[in-house]
Formats: structure tokens, C-alpha cells, sequence
């Protein structure tokens, strides 16, 4: 069953909320993710400490960004036929799934494999 006009609607306030907000966290971890100066200052464990958290922040900023891309994504394609289709075992994959995560592209079942 495809999609109604009402809950396509709904999906894609849904994420250009949810680009928004990722928009915001990583102009956050941008901030956070400036390279540690050398600066001997801070002290050494304090140092180790930062490029620790540097590590951290990358990681989490690479997580944010492949997000922010995946929305993008799923803008597009959310006026496709099989949208909300599972891409393994092409049942329609529920709403209030598709609300939570409107990226997926999995049903629960398949998700869990
Ligand atoms: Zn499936």
C-alpha cells in the first residue's frame, strides 16, 4: 500500500525537522572538532584528553554527516512508487516506523537480520 498525500507530507516535515536539527549538531561538532593546537600549556594529559575527545567528535561528526546525507536522500525519493517499500523483502514497511526513521529502508523483520 502506497503512501497517502497526507503522511508524505507529514514524512517530509518530519525530516526537514530532523535535517535541521542535524544541521545544528554539526555546526556544534565542527566547533568541537578544530585540530588540537600543540599549545604545551594546557598540559599533557589535558592534551591527550583533547585529542581524545577530538577522536570522539570526528567519529560522531562523520556519524552526523553520513545522517544529514541520507536524509537528503530520502527527500528525494519519497515521491518514488516504492518508497515505502522494504528493500529486501518488498513489504510496505509502517508508518509509525517510517516516522521515527523516515530514512530506513528495511522493515522491522528485515532490520533485525
Ligand atoms: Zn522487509
Amino acid at each position: 500500500m502506497a503512501l497517502t498525500t497526507e503522511q508524505k507530507k507529514e514524512l517530509r516535515s518530519i525530516i526537514d525537522k530532523m535535517i535541521s536539527e542535524t544541521e545544528e549538531e554539526l555546526v556544534q561538532l565542527v566547533e568541537y572538532t578544530r585540530p588540537v593546537s600543540p599549545d604545551s600549556s594546557i598540559g599533557r594529559i589535558s592534551r591527550m584528553d583533547a585529542i581524545n575527545n577530538k577522536a570522539i567528535n570526528d567519529a560522531a561528526f562523520l556519524e552526523k554527516k553520513k545522517l544529514h546525507q541520507k536524509l537528503e536522500k530520502t527527500l528525494d525519493r519519497l515521491d518514488d512508487a516504492g518508497f515505502d517499500n522494504c528493500n529486501k523483502c518488498g513489504e510496505p514497511i509502517a508508518f509509525g516506523r517510517l516516522q521515527i526513521m523516515p530514512y530506513t529502508r528495511r522493515c522491522v523483520r528485515c532490520s533485525g537480520r
